[in-house]
Formats: structure tokens, C-alpha cells, sequence
């Protein structure tokens, strides 16, 4: 670790220490957006962690970010998600956006000023995107945008969305007529907050679009019908940070479950002196480690900028079943008092489903890697 990682961590961890563990469990509970901490994320840099130094980010490789998400979500994970997505549509903009996109709009979300998402998914497709109905249709110097999109991070707290459109609906294959374009909140997207499970206090929403009319320029890159290409790239990158949360998530897990499994007394011994526990414990610490290793090994295919969905998706898929695995684990060890809200063991064990569903399923995960093993194994 260089001594500007480190550096970087320490100041990570006493920002969670001092700001974020005492609140996280109230604000969850009542699904409050964390505002003054989103300040705080402002002045740490977060928002722009890894946009280039050149727009005013710190430019940081993903291997260090994923160290950075980790500690965010062992605490909670509902903070990493305000930045996540809005760093997945930065990654898109860096790499396929016109220079005067990238001068105009990365530095205000290095900043924070701007704090984006990606608006992909519709009522009736996720994961099937190339089956998105929302509707861009050129009109002079400007794009007129019809449609509605759900489940979208950061839509209502948030200003900024890019947004998987469809600029031609008749083309086939179906993804040479989708394209991905900026629309600010100013242009006149409403955002509804949806209720969830877990992963509460950061904002998910449906988006309705009606008649939105943004500059031609917004258009990520300079032609159509590169969207989805343009957007799955970003996702490499948003695969290894939701690899990085299952990570944070199940460690979480597995330390409340150390603690607790030395102070529980059952029959005269602290639990941890049963074996039934302690394979339990063994098991859920080999997962951490298992599942921090395949994350660093995605995070450093990423830097290298190799080929790595395959690395991105066995990470995703291996380290998300972790943090459900460890979280329902650590529920049993606890007994009735990791059912009980008070106990964040509680919350871990609901936000732990949102990683195998997000960035990709993790049957999709399975689908890709495979792919790509027949792909680079040719006989
Ligand atoms: C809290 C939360 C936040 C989210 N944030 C965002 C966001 O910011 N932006 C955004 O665009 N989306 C967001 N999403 C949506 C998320 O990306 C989708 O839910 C996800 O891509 C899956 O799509 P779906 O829910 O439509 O499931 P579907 O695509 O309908 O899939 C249903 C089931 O079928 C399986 N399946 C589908 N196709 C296949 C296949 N070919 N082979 C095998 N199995 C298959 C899936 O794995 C799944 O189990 C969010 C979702 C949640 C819950």
C-alpha cells in the first residue's frame, strides 16, 4: 500500500468512525437521505474518487476504490451507493464522452455540484436492455425524451442522470439504435422515491420523462447508437464496487459475529466455544478473504485496463453470495437478537439481497463468465 493510500483509508476511517457510525442505524430505519454527510463526502474528495486529476478528481486506480467502498459498507452500505453509480456514469463519460462534455460536466461531479446516476432500467427490463422503450427523437439542436424509468440511484437527491434511450427503435440488432444522453433535473425529469427492503436513506426511484428536452450535445460521445456499449463498459467498473460492498457487507457480518460469539454464554461457555459456531465463523472468514482477493485481482485487471468482465463478474458473483451467506449467519449466531432492528446485524441481512440483483444479476454473472472462459480457451 503507497503512502497516499494509506493516507487516503485513515481519513476513509475516521470519517465512517466519526460521522457515519453513530447515525447509520437511525437514518436507515427511517429511510432518511444522510444529507450532512453528503457535504462531508464533498469535502473528502469522494465524489470525484475516481474521475481524473485533470477534471478535478482524484484520480484514484480502482484498486484503491474498492478499498475505499469496503470500509464504507461495513458500516453502511446505503453511503457508498450516493457516489457508485454516480462514479459508474462519470467512468462512461471519461471514456466516451466529447471533450467539451468531459470539460463542462466531470468537474462539477468531481465536486459533488453535480451528483449523478445511470438510468437504465424500465418498468417491464432490466437486464434485458436492449428491450428499453424510452424514446429519444431529435428535434433541430435538441433531443426530446419520452419514457419511464425505475429503480434509478440518486434520481431524486440527485441532478444528473445519464439515460439509456433508444434513439432508433427499428434498427436491428436493437443495441445500434440506443444511445446514452446527459439529461440534468433542470430540463424537467420528476423522480418518485420508491420503498425497499434494505438499502435505505439512499434515494431509488421511478423517473417519468415527458417531453424533456435536452441540448443535441448531451449525447454521450459523438454518434448514436453506441449507448449500451458505452454504458456496459462503465459497469465493468460498477461490477468490481458492488464486488467491493459484498466484501464490506460481509465482513460487517462476520465481525459482529466474533464479538458476539465471545460474549454469548450458553451452557456455562461463551457460543464460540461450540464447534457448530465455530464452523460458522471459519467458513465466513474464509469467504471475506476468498472474496477481498477475487476484488483486488477485478480492481487490478481494471488499472491494467485488461479484458476483465470476466474477472468483474466472478468477483461480483462469488463476493455479493458472501455478504448473504455471512449476513444470514451472523442473524443465526446472534439468535433473537439479530432479528431485533436495534442490532445492525438486522440490516445487513437486508441490504445483502440488493448486491446479487444489482450491476447484473448474478445468473447473468454465471452466463458471462462462462462465456468468456469457453471464449479465451479456444480448443
Ligand atoms: C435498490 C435498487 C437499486 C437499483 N438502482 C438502479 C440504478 O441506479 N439504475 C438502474 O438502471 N437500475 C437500477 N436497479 C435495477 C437493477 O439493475 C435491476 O433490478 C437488475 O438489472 C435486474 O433487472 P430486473 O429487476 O428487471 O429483473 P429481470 O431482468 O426481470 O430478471 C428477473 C429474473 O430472471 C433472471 N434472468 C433474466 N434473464 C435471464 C437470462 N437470460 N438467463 C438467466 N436468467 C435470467 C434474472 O437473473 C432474475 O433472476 C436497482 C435495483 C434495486 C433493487
Amino acid at each position: 500500500m503507497s503512502e497516499q493510500e494509506q493516507i487516503i483509508l485513515d481519513t476513509v476511517d475516521r470519517f465512517l468512525a466519526r460521522d457515519v457510525a453513530p447515525v447509520a442505524q437511525a437514518l436507515e430505519r427511517e429511510d432518511v437521505y444522510p444529507h450532512e454527510l453528503v457535504e462531508k463526502m464533498k469535502a473528502l474528495g469522494l465524489f470525484g474518487a475516481t474521475i481524473g486529476e485533470a477534471y478535478g478528481g482524484l484520480g484514484l486506480p480502482a484498486s484503491t476504490y474498492v478499498k475505499i467502498v469496503e470500509r464504507i459498507s461495513a458500516v453502511w452500505m446505503s453511503v457508498s451507493g450516493i457516489f457508485n453509480s454516480h462514479l459508474i456514469m462519470c467512468a462512461a463519460v471519461e471514456q466516451f464522452g466529447t471533450q467539451s462534455m468531459k470539460e463542462s460536466v466531470l468537474p462539477r461531479m468531481a465536486t459533488g455540484e453535480l451528483r449523478g446516476g445511470i438510468a437504465l432500467t424500465e418498468p417491464d427490463c432490466g437486464t434485458d436492455l436492449q428491450a428499453v422503450r424510452t424514446r429519444a427523437v431529435r428535434d433541430g439542436d435538441e433531443y426530446v425524451i419520452d419514457g419511464t424509468k425505475q429503480w434509478i440511484t440518486n434520481s431524486v437527491e440527485g441532478n444528473i442522470l445519464a439515460v439509456l434511450v433508444k434513439t432508433d427503435p427499428d434498427t436491428t440488432p436493437a443495441h445500434k439504435g440506443m444511445s446514452l444522453i446527459l439529461v440534468e433535473k433542470h430540463a424537467g425529469y420528476r423522480a418518485t422515491k420508491l420503498k425497499k427492503l434494505g438499502y435505505r436513506g439512499v434515494d431509488t426511484g421511478e423517473v417519468q420523462f415527458d417531453g424533456v428536452r435536452v441540448p443535441a450535445e448531451n449525447l454521450v460521445g459523438e454518434q448514436e447508437g453506441r449507448g449500451l456499449q458505452q454504458i456496459l463498459s462503465g459497469l465493468a467498473l460498477g461490477r468490481i464496487n458492488v464486488a467491493a460492498r459484498g466484501v464490506g457487507v460481509a465482513r460487517a457480518a462476520l465481525d459482529a459475529s466474533v464479538r458476539y460469539a465471545q460474549e454469548r454464554k450458553t451452557f456455562g461457555v461463551p457460543i464460540g466455544q461450540h464447534q457448530a459456531i465455530q464452523i460458522k465463523l471459519a467458513d465466513m472468514v474464509t469467504r471475506v478473504e476468498a472474496a477481498r482477493l477475487l476484488t483486488e485481482k477485478a480492481a487490478i485487471a481494471y488499472d491494467e485496463a485488461d479484458r476483465c468482465d470476466m474477472e468483474a463478474g466472478m468477483a461480483k458473483l462469488f463476493a455479493t453470495e458472501a455478504a448473504v451467506e455471512n449476513s444470514m449467519e451472523a442473524l443465526r449466531i446472534h439468535g433473537a437478537y439479530g432479528y431485533s432492528p436495534d442490532n445492525p446485524v438486522e440490516r445487513y441481512y437486508r441490504d445483502a439481497p440488493l448486491l446479487v440483483i444489482g450491476e447484473g444479476t448474478n445468473e447473468m454473472m454465471r452466463l458471462i463468465i462462462a462465456r468468456q472462459l469457453i471464449e479465451r480457451n479456444p480448443i
